[in-house]
């Protein structure tokens, strides 16, 4: 009795093993291609590094697809203040650390791209003048729309005329400021700003976007469209042109103009 147990526990494990040798074989034949983890997050933090048969296996994997929306969501990248006060070279010897370890060896090109933003140096300024209280300061900070933009290979191209147009949406936690960076029909670049307040009616508005190449600025003026608030747009001219001025991708920071 006992021994024609174990021949059936031997024969249940036998077939066991063959399942799992065989399901493994699937996916390790599935998954050949398939970016490591590592690559994965070095290419979220940092698109130009993206290979073209890398880009091409990708955007046509489920896996890696997924592999990759996790990393954009799961990595935390410093806070604007953190960012100024790295320019101002006030950060505590830890927060140093981890910013190097963040903008510098993983190359972080969302924070080197924001680092740039012609708003955030102009703070950095003001308050090295003793312009501007620490209060104040973190005030305007902390109301800032940050978002940041990577731009399929095919968009801007011959090719996009295939393809949807380009869109990307960046929205404050708060959820009252958004703004929408768009291609239009025309070909251009468009910006849509929205408010969901109606009182900031006249209120000016910031647009930067911020590539490698060149950081690009816009000022708009806030017009109510009643109860749901108010919006602006801006057009920053041929979606192509601005694109090759960008690079791969960009950080979007939208502000209110005090
Ligand atoms: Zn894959
Ligand atoms: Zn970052």
């Amino acid at each position: 009795m006992d021994d024609k147990k174990i021949d059936l526990e031997q024969e249940l494990k036998a077939s066991y093993d063959l399942n799992i040798k065989e399901l493994e074989k699937q996916y390790l034949q599935e998954r050949k291609n398939c970016l490591l983890p590592s690559r994965a997050r070095e290419l979220v933090l940092n698109p130009s590094l993206w290979k073209k048969e890398e880009r091409k296996h990708a955007d046509n994997c489920p896996h890696c697809t997924s592999m990759l929306k996790i990393f954009e969501s799961q990595i935390e990248h410093p806070s604007l203040l953190i960012l100024l006060l790295w320019i101002l070279k006030r950060l505590k010897p830890n927060e140093c650390l981890a910013m190097e370890y963040h903008v510098e060896e993983s190359n972080c090109q969302r924070c080197k791209h924001l680092l740039q933003s012609p708003w955030l140096r102009s703070i950095a300024s003001l308050f090295q003048k003793g312009k501007g209280t620490k209060k104040y300061v973190q005030e305007r900070l902390s109301n800032a729309v940050v978002g940041y933009m990577q731009f399929p290979a095919t968009v801007g191209t011959f090719a996009s005329k295939k393809s949807k147009p380009f869109q990307y949406r960046a929205m404050h936690t708060d959820k009252i400021l958004s703004v929408v960076i768009r291609e239009s029909d025309e070909g251009e670049m468009i910006g849509d700003v929205r408010c969901s307040k109606e009182k900031c009616a006249g209120k000016k508005v910031r647009v930067e976007i911020l590539g490698k190449k060149k950081q690009i600025e816009a000022e708009v003026v806030l017009k109510s469209i009643g109860e749901q608030g108010c919006v602006a747009k801006y057009s920053f001219g041929s979606f192509y042109k601005v694109l090759s001025q960008l690079g791969k991708d960009a950080a979007v920071l939208v502000s209110f103009v005090e």
